[in-house]
Protein backbone atom coordinates (compact mmCIF):
# COMPACT_ATOMS: atom_id res chain seq x y z
CA UNK A 1 0.00 0.00 0.00
CA UNK A 2 2.81 2.37 1.07
CA UNK A 3 4.60 1.82 -2.39
CA UNK A 4 1.35 2.71 -4.23
CA UNK A 5 0.63 5.92 -2.66
CA UNK A 6 4.35 6.82 -2.97
CA UNK A 7 4.11 7.23 -6.64
CA UNK A 8 0.94 9.65 -7.19
CA UNK A 9 3.41 11.95 -4.92
CA UNK A 10 7.11 11.59 -6.99
CA UNK A 11 4.85 12.13 -10.14
CA UNK A 12 3.69 15.62 -8.41
CA UNK A 13 6.93 16.04 -7.65
CA UNK A 14 8.37 15.76 -11.23
CA UNK A 15 5.24 17.64 -12.56
CA UNK A 16 6.01 20.48 -10.24
CA UNK A 17 9.88 20.66 -11.28
CA UNK A 18 8.86 20.61 -14.99
CA UNK A 19 5.88 22.72 -16.07
CA UNK A 20 4.16 23.23 -19.18
CA UNK A 21 2.38 25.59 -21.38
CA UNK A 22 1.15 22.42 -23.57
CA UNK A 23 1.92 19.12 -24.01
CA UNK A 24 4.35 17.95 -27.09
CA UNK A 25 2.58 18.26 -30.13
CA UNK A 26 -0.07 20.74 -29.47
CA UNK A 27 -0.02 24.17 -31.16
CA UNK A 28 -1.69 26.65 -28.66
CA UNK A 29 -1.60 27.10 -24.81
CA UNK A 30 -3.47 24.12 -23.14
CA UNK A 31 -5.44 24.55 -19.95
CA UNK A 32 -5.20 20.96 -18.92
CA UNK A 33 -1.65 20.83 -19.33
CA UNK A 34 -1.09 23.61 -17.40
CA UNK A 35 -3.39 22.37 -14.48
CA UNK A 36 -1.64 19.18 -14.42
CA UNK A 37 2.06 20.41 -14.29
CA UNK A 38 1.66 24.01 -12.20
CA UNK A 39 0.09 23.31 -9.06
CA UNK A 40 0.30 25.24 -5.88
CA UNK A 41 -1.51 28.59 -5.93
CA UNK A 42 -1.82 28.56 -9.73
CA UNK A 43 -4.68 25.59 -9.27
CA UNK A 44 -6.07 26.70 -5.72
CA UNK A 45 -5.51 30.90 -6.04
CA UNK A 46 -8.70 32.89 -6.84
CA UNK A 47 -6.68 36.00 -7.98
CA UNK A 48 -4.83 34.51 -11.16
CA UNK A 49 -2.86 36.15 -13.99
CA UNK A 50 -3.36 36.77 -16.93
CA UNK A 51 -7.21 37.82 -17.40
CA UNK A 52 -9.43 38.72 -19.71
CA UNK A 53 -9.71 42.30 -19.87
CA UNK A 54 -13.72 42.71 -20.82
CA UNK A 55 -13.62 46.88 -21.33
CA UNK A 56 -16.94 47.69 -21.22
CA UNK A 57 -16.99 46.06 -17.13
CA UNK A 58 -13.98 48.31 -16.57
CA UNK A 59 -14.98 51.15 -13.95
CA UNK A 60 -13.46 54.29 -14.85
CA UNK A 61 -11.64 56.05 -11.79
CA UNK A 62 -8.89 58.51 -11.15
CA UNK A 63 -5.95 56.90 -11.22
CA UNK A 64 -2.08 57.93 -10.52
CA UNK A 65 -0.14 58.48 -14.01
CA UNK A 66 2.28 56.10 -14.22
CA UNK A 67 5.45 57.23 -14.96
CA UNK A 68 8.84 55.31 -15.81
CA UNK A 69 12.91 56.42 -14.52
CA UNK A 70 14.58 52.71 -16.18
CA UNK A 71 18.00 53.71 -15.34
CA UNK A 72 20.27 50.65 -17.10
CA UNK A 73 22.11 49.08 -19.82
CA UNK A 74 21.57 45.79 -20.89
CA UNK A 75 25.14 44.04 -20.55
CA UNK A 76 23.55 40.55 -21.59
CA UNK A 77 20.46 38.72 -22.73
CA UNK A 78 18.91 36.16 -21.27
CA UNK A 79 16.57 33.08 -22.50
CA UNK A 80 15.34 31.99 -19.61
CA UNK A 81 14.00 28.45 -21.05
CA UNK A 82 10.55 29.93 -21.12
CA UNK A 83 11.38 33.47 -23.16
CA UNK A 84 13.49 36.20 -23.24
CA UNK A 85 14.29 38.96 -20.22
CA UNK A 86 16.68 41.54 -19.85
CA UNK A 87 17.78 42.24 -16.43
CA UNK A 88 17.27 39.59 -13.46
CA UNK A 89 14.94 39.38 -11.05
CA UNK A 90 17.04 40.78 -8.51
CA UNK A 91 16.87 44.46 -6.16
CA UNK A 92 19.72 45.65 -8.00
CA UNK A 93 22.14 43.37 -10.15
CA UNK A 94 22.42 43.48 -13.66
CA UNK A 95 24.44 40.62 -13.44
CA UNK A 96 23.67 36.98 -15.16
CA UNK A 97 24.42 34.28 -11.93
CA UNK A 98 24.74 31.27 -13.73
CA UNK A 99 24.55 29.02 -10.25
CA UNK A 100 20.84 30.76 -9.40
CA UNK A 101 20.29 33.59 -11.92
CA UNK A 102 18.83 35.17 -8.85
CA UNK A 103 19.68 37.92 -5.98
CA UNK A 104 22.93 39.32 -5.93
CA UNK A 105 22.76 42.33 -4.30
CA UNK A 106 26.10 43.50 -5.51
CA UNK A 107 25.69 46.52 -7.95
CA UNK A 108 23.44 50.04 -9.05
CA UNK A 109 19.81 49.90 -9.56
CA UNK A 110 18.00 49.81 -12.80
CA UNK A 111 15.80 52.69 -11.79
CA UNK A 112 11.89 52.53 -10.79
CA UNK A 113 8.81 53.62 -12.00
CA UNK A 114 5.92 55.10 -9.91
CA UNK A 115 3.00 52.77 -10.02
CA UNK A 116 -0.10 53.92 -7.76
CA UNK A 117 1.69 56.71 -6.83
CA UNK A 118 4.16 54.82 -5.15
CA UNK A 119 7.58 54.00 -6.30
CA UNK A 120 8.22 50.50 -7.47
CA UNK A 121 12.14 49.54 -8.51
CA UNK A 122 12.72 48.16 -11.99
CA UNK A 123 13.90 44.03 -11.81
CA UNK A 124 13.85 43.06 -15.38
CA UNK A 125 11.63 42.81 -18.43
CA UNK A 126 10.01 39.83 -20.59
CA UNK A 127 8.34 39.05 -23.42
CA UNK A 128 5.69 36.73 -24.22
CA UNK A 129 4.06 35.75 -27.61
CA UNK A 130 1.08 34.84 -27.90
CA UNK A 131 -0.30 37.87 -25.23
CA UNK A 132 -1.21 36.38 -21.97
CA UNK A 133 -3.64 38.99 -20.94
CA UNK A 134 -6.57 39.44 -23.91
CA UNK A 135 -9.24 42.47 -24.25
CA UNK A 136 -12.61 41.66 -25.02
CA UNK A 137 -11.50 37.77 -26.17
CA UNK A 138 -8.76 39.38 -28.65
CA UNK A 139 -5.23 37.68 -28.14
CA UNK A 140 -2.09 39.89 -29.31
CA UNK A 141 0.87 38.29 -30.86
CA UNK A 142 3.52 40.14 -28.46
CA UNK A 143 2.94 41.33 -24.83
CA UNK A 144 6.28 42.72 -22.71
CA UNK A 145 5.89 42.48 -19.23
CA UNK A 146 7.98 45.29 -16.95
CA UNK A 147 8.31 43.55 -13.33
CA UNK A 148 9.23 46.01 -10.80
CA UNK A 149 8.70 45.71 -6.63
CA UNK A 150 7.47 48.02 -4.19
CA UNK A 151 10.52 50.36 -2.96
CA UNK A 152 11.06 48.55 0.53
CA UNK A 153 14.13 46.50 1.34
CA UNK A 154 12.23 44.21 3.69
CA UNK A 155 10.85 43.03 0.45
CA UNK A 156 13.90 41.98 -1.59
CA UNK A 157 14.31 37.96 -2.00
CA UNK A 158 10.31 37.75 -2.06
CA UNK A 159 7.64 37.71 -4.48
CA UNK A 160 5.55 40.47 -2.73
CA UNK A 161 4.28 43.86 -3.80
CA UNK A 162 5.44 42.96 -7.75
CA UNK A 163 4.30 45.51 -10.05
CA UNK A 164 3.89 44.92 -13.72
CA UNK A 165 3.50 46.86 -16.70
CA UNK A 166 1.89 45.55 -19.69
CA UNK A 167 2.29 46.41 -23.13
CA UNK A 168 0.59 44.62 -26.19
CA UNK A 169 2.33 44.49 -29.59
CA UNK A 170 -0.08 44.37 -32.32
CA UNK A 171 1.16 42.29 -35.92
CA UNK A 172 2.23 44.97 -38.67
CA UNK A 173 3.37 44.38 -41.90
CA UNK A 174 6.87 43.22 -42.65
CA UNK A 175 7.50 47.17 -43.23
CA UNK A 176 6.45 47.85 -39.40
CA UNK A 177 8.80 45.81 -37.14
CA UNK A 178 9.06 47.47 -33.86
CA UNK A 179 12.89 49.33 -34.35
CA UNK A 180 13.10 49.51 -30.29
CA UNK A 181 13.16 45.75 -29.96
CA UNK A 182 15.38 45.16 -32.83
CA UNK A 183 18.19 46.86 -31.33
CA UNK A 184 18.63 43.92 -29.22
CA UNK A 185 15.83 40.86 -30.62
CA UNK A 186 18.11 39.27 -32.63
CA UNK A 187 21.25 38.94 -29.62
CA UNK A 188 18.91 36.70 -27.43
CA UNK A 189 20.05 33.01 -27.45
CA UNK A 190 18.14 30.57 -29.16
CA UNK A 191 19.37 28.10 -26.35
CA UNK A 192 18.83 28.65 -22.60
CA UNK A 193 21.14 30.72 -21.21
CA UNK A 194 23.15 34.06 -21.74
CA UNK A 195 24.80 36.03 -24.34
CA UNK A 196 26.82 39.30 -23.49
CA UNK A 197 25.64 42.51 -25.11
CA UNK A 198 27.72 45.10 -26.72
CA UNK A 199 25.03 46.60 -28.89
CA UNK A 200 24.02 50.30 -28.48
CA UNK A 201 21.79 51.65 -25.10
CA UNK A 202 18.58 51.87 -25.65
CA UNK A 203 16.24 54.34 -23.09
CA UNK A 204 13.39 52.00 -22.06
CA UNK A 205 11.96 55.13 -20.80
CA UNK A 206 11.63 57.09 -24.23
CA UNK A 207 9.87 54.27 -25.77
CA UNK A 208 7.25 54.10 -23.03
CA UNK A 209 6.25 57.66 -22.24
CA UNK A 210 4.07 57.76 -25.23
CA UNK A 211 2.41 55.14 -24.51
CA UNK A 212 1.99 55.62 -20.78
CA UNK A 213 0.02 59.43 -21.65
CA UNK A 214 -3.24 57.03 -23.17
CA UNK A 215 -3.67 55.31 -19.85
CA UNK A 216 -3.91 51.84 -18.74
CA UNK A 217 -6.34 49.03 -17.06
CA UNK A 218 -5.55 48.26 -13.52
CA UNK A 219 -6.15 45.10 -11.38
CA UNK A 220 -4.69 43.03 -8.70
CA UNK A 221 -3.43 39.53 -10.19
CA UNK A 222 -0.42 37.16 -9.80
CA UNK A 223 2.65 35.69 -11.46
CA UNK A 224 1.85 33.96 -14.92
CA UNK A 225 4.08 31.10 -14.37
CA UNK A 226 4.92 28.88 -11.01
CA UNK A 227 4.63 29.65 -8.16
CA UNK A 228 1.67 32.10 -9.61
CA UNK A 229 2.05 34.63 -6.36
CA UNK A 230 -1.14 36.69 -5.96
CA UNK A 231 -0.90 40.65 -4.79
CA UNK A 232 0.90 41.50 -8.09
CA UNK A 233 0.06 44.76 -8.76
CA UNK A 234 -0.95 44.43 -13.20
CA UNK A 235 -1.07 47.42 -15.01
CA UNK A 236 -2.00 47.19 -18.85
CA UNK A 237 -1.41 50.03 -21.25
CA UNK A 238 -3.86 51.03 -23.79
CA UNK A 239 -1.76 52.14 -26.34
CA UNK A 240 -0.32 49.46 -28.09
CA UNK A 241 3.22 48.97 -30.24
CA UNK A 242 3.61 46.87 -33.48
CA UNK A 243 5.51 44.04 -34.19
CA UNK A 244 6.28 42.32 -37.45
CA UNK A 245 6.21 38.59 -38.22
CA UNK A 246 9.88 38.07 -38.13
CA UNK A 247 10.07 39.20 -34.63
CA UNK A 248 7.60 37.28 -33.45
CA UNK A 249 8.85 33.73 -35.27
CA UNK A 250 12.09 34.77 -33.33
CA UNK A 251 10.79 34.50 -30.04
CA UNK A 252 8.88 30.96 -31.26
CA UNK A 253 11.98 29.70 -32.67
CA UNK A 254 14.13 29.73 -29.33
CA UNK A 255 10.71 28.70 -27.40
CA UNK A 256 10.77 26.00 -29.43
CA UNK A 257 14.09 24.86 -29.14
CA UNK A 258 14.29 25.29 -25.26
CA UNK A 259 10.46 23.79 -24.65
CA UNK A 260 10.28 20.64 -26.77
CA UNK A 261 8.95 21.74 -29.97
CA UNK A 262 5.99 24.54 -27.69
CA UNK A 263 6.63 27.72 -29.40
CA UNK A 264 4.49 29.47 -27.01
CA UNK A 265 4.67 30.86 -23.76
CA UNK A 266 0.92 32.11 -22.77
CA UNK A 267 -0.56 31.33 -19.65
CA UNK A 268 -4.33 30.64 -20.53
CA UNK A 269 -6.73 33.48 -19.12
CA UNK A 270 -7.76 32.78 -15.37
CA UNK A 271 -11.08 33.37 -14.35
CA UNK A 272 -11.63 37.38 -12.94
CA UNK A 273 -14.13 35.93 -9.64
CA UNK A 274 -14.58 38.68 -7.56
CA UNK A 275 -12.42 41.14 -8.64
CA UNK A 276 -12.89 44.54 -10.52
CA UNK A 277 -10.31 46.06 -13.45
CA UNK A 278 -10.71 49.62 -13.71
CA UNK A 279 -8.73 51.74 -16.04
CA UNK A 280 -8.02 55.74 -15.67
CA UNK A 281 -10.00 58.48 -16.59
CA UNK A 282 -8.46 59.92 -20.08
CA UNK A 283 -6.03 62.74 -18.92
CA UNK A 284 -6.92 66.23 -20.78
CA UNK A 285 -3.19 68.56 -21.56
CA UNK A 286 -4.72 71.21 -18.58
CA UNK A 287 -4.74 68.17 -16.12
CA UNK A 288 -1.83 66.77 -16.73
CA UNK A 289 -0.25 69.34 -13.98
CA UNK A 290 -2.40 68.30 -11.30
CA UNK A 291 -1.83 64.28 -11.89
CA UNK A 292 2.12 65.23 -11.62
CA UNK A 293 1.48 67.00 -8.35
CA UNK A 294 -0.82 64.39 -7.07
CA UNK A 295 1.78 61.44 -8.33
CA UNK A 296 4.17 63.61 -6.25
CA UNK A 297 1.73 63.98 -3.40
CA UNK A 298 1.65 60.37 -3.50
CA UNK A 299 5.14 59.70 -3.64
CA UNK A 300 5.89 61.39 -0.44
CA UNK A 301 2.75 59.61 1.57
CA UNK A 302 5.03 56.19 0.68
CA UNK A 303 8.27 57.58 1.84
CA UNK A 304 6.11 58.86 5.21
CA UNK A 305 4.26 55.34 5.22
CA UNK A 306 8.15 53.60 4.70
CA UNK A 307 10.02 55.71 7.38
CA UNK A 308 7.25 54.95 9.87
CA UNK A 309 7.47 51.23 9.46
CA UNK A 310 11.07 51.19 9.75
CA UNK A 311 10.77 53.38 13.30
ZN1 LIG B 1 5.28 37.65 -17.91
Amino acid sequence: MLRVALVPLQAVAVGAASWVYANSGQESADAQAQTDTWGGLCATGHEQSPINVVTADAVTTAMPVIATHFDTNASFVKNTGHGFQLFETSPETHEFNVDTSEVDSIGDSKGYSIIGGAKHNFYQVHWHTPSENTVDGKSFPLEAHFVHQLDDAALHGTYHRLAVIGLLYELGTDYECNEFLDKFWSEFPVEKGNAGYSGENFDLNAKLTEELSHGYYHWYGSLTTPPCTEGVSWNLLKKREKVCQRQVNRLQQALGSTQSGIEFNNRVPQPLNHRIVTETVLIQEEDVNSAVRSTVSGCFMALVALSASQV
